[in-house]
């Protein structure tokens, strides 16, 4: 294939992506050409591209690395990789456009168009993503899902020593502000030249919906507040998770907490993850069911789950915020020093919060409010429900959203460091870390390990240390003097 079919096929597929008309064929062209450093435009044929648009891109980085008007760092190819596919990136506001005219047919062909244009365009990194380890983990909370993360990709050295001379600026605020939608990036900062946002409007307030370039997830998005607001969760927090559901009934979205530990990694940007997924937690079910007498269009309970989980159900919208918000009102105050749970310290320091996730159920509206508690302890210093130190050789962060519904993120590190363990349990020689050896030696006590099992028991078992993180970050345990405690703050919701 020649250079020149390639800028010809790039351009085709820009224009077909809703940007340009065919009269901007030649100045596209010429576009191309400058960018990687070309003169002349050849010969080509006039036909639909076989290659994808990632394909085609791949060529002219390739061209313009051999052209040198690409640095060599990775943040440089990507600052250039994502000024390229802008190309192939409709305005804002013709993406708007766009999605509000399939919304008006389905919102799920809103969401399958712009989600689409997220991976043509490559903001959506989807080969970095590929490189992630996913595999299933049962147990008896059903199956959870387990990734270690190795799709961010690692710096180099000389990248390392740019960002070191690099110039900080305090613009866009944050990865999460609205200033990111077509900016360059720089040595420390992302690419996002090709970054688009649907403009939400929620019940009058100006919102934001993206994709996110690094999903852990199907259709894994981000709904994004359009000031720079920190996060917070109020009654607001639920009339808008509902809304958000209201208008894309085929996704969820959640909330991460608003207090740090357990928390999300940003708490300073106001914003809700959803998607086109069934977590674990969405499939479980209701083992206990109760009735609040102030709310009795709402079907209540308690969710089988390693976490404290109230599940609410209702046609109403209105109640459900109206109930929700009594909880959230009644758990941030609740203590029980019996189970260690404490709404304050004793400076005034809130400990209660709640991670709440909303989904349609058929005709229902429903959300699950999961209570956390951020205390910390002399015997429990990083979190009294955060996992404890035997689990954090498998996973010391914090529990956020993605990790509560039952999907484990777990860092890049486990990717070589269970390849040892195999190594150790199977007598070969190995460099296992020390921190893995007691739980190495238990596997190799509990079953009879061959070469062709290793990978299968050892993927169990860390699903089995999920499974023991998330009854580390409940705040009613699971046993009978757990659950009496959970009866009773439910109680409390009849007041
Ligand atoms: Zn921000």
């Amino acid at each position: 294939m020649t250079l020149s079919q390639t800028i010809f096929d790039f351009t085709t597929l820009a224009i077909k992506a809703g940007g340009w008309m065919d009269m901007d064929r030649i100045y596209l062209q010429n576009r191309v050409l400058g960018m990687i450093g070309e003169d002349a435009l050849g010969e080509y044929e006039v036909k639909m591209p076989e290659r994808t648009s990632i394909q085609l891109m791949d060529e002219l980085v390739a061209k313009a690395k051999e052209n040198g008007v690409v640095g060599e760092t990775l943040a440089e190819q990507e600052i250039f990789e994502a000024q390229l596919m802008d190309l192939m990136t409709p305005p804002p506001s013709v993406v708007n456009a766009l999605f509000a005219q399939h919304y008006s047919k389905d919102p799920k062909e809103a969401t399958d168009y712009f989600f689409g244009l997220c991976k043509d365009n490559d903001y959506i990194k989807t080969r970095a993503i590929a490189k992630n380890i996913v595999f299933p983990a049962e147990t008896e909370y059903g199956t959870l899902e387990i990734t270690i993360n190795l799709s961010k990709p690692e710096k180099d050295p000389k990248e390392i020593a740019a960002q070191r001379n690099a110039v900080t600026v305090d613009y866009p605020k944050c990865m999460l502000c609205m200033e990111n939608e077509g900016y360059k990036g720089r040595m420390n900062y992302p690419a996002r030249t090709n970054h688009r946002i649907i403009r939400m409007n929620l019940d009058g307030e100006g919102w934001g919906f993206q994709y996110s370039p690094y999903a852990y997830y199907n259709e894994h998005c981000i709904v994004l507040r359009e000031e720079h607001l920190p996060m917070k969760i109020s009654r607001k927090t639920f009339e808008r998770l509902l809304k958000v559901i209201e208008v894309l009934p085929h996704y969820f979205v959640g909330s991460n907490a608003d207090l740090p530990i357990v928390g999300g990694s940003i708490l300073s940007h106001d914003h809700y993850q959803g998607g086109n997924h069934s977590f674990a937690m969405a499939k479980a079910e209701m083992e206990k069911s109760f009735t609040l007498t102030a709310y009795p269009q709402i079907k209540a309970g308690i969710v089988k789950w390693p976490m404290s989980v109230i599940r609410l159900q209702s046609v109403s919208q209105e109640q459900l915020v109206d109930c929700a918000d009594h909880i959230l009102a009644k758990w941030k105050v609740y203590s029980d020093e019996s189970v260690f749970v404490r709404a304050f310290s004793e400076d005034g320091t809130p400990h209660h919060t709640i991670t709440p996730i909303a989904r349609r159920n058929g005709e229902l509206f429903e959300i699950d409010l999961v209570l956390r508690d951020n205390n910390v302890s002399e015997e429990f210093p990083d979190g009294i429900f955060h996992p404890h130190p035997e689990v954090q050789h498998i996973k010391k962060e914090n529990i956020g959203l993605i990790e509560v519904m039952g999907l484990a993120v777990l860092p890049p590190r486990l990717a070589t460091e269970l390849k040892e363990v195999e190594k150790y349990v199977l007598d070969q020689p190995n460099e296992i870390a020390s921190m893995h050896v007691p739980w190495a030696d238990e596997m190799k006590s509990s079953y009879t390990l061959t070469a062709e099992n290793v990978t299968g028991i050892v993927q169990k078992e860390v699903g089995l240390i999920f499974a023991k993180v998330l009854e580390h970050a409940g705040v009613f345990k699971r046993d009978a003097r757990g659950q009496a405690a959970f009866q009773r703050f439910i109680d409390t919701l009849q007041d």
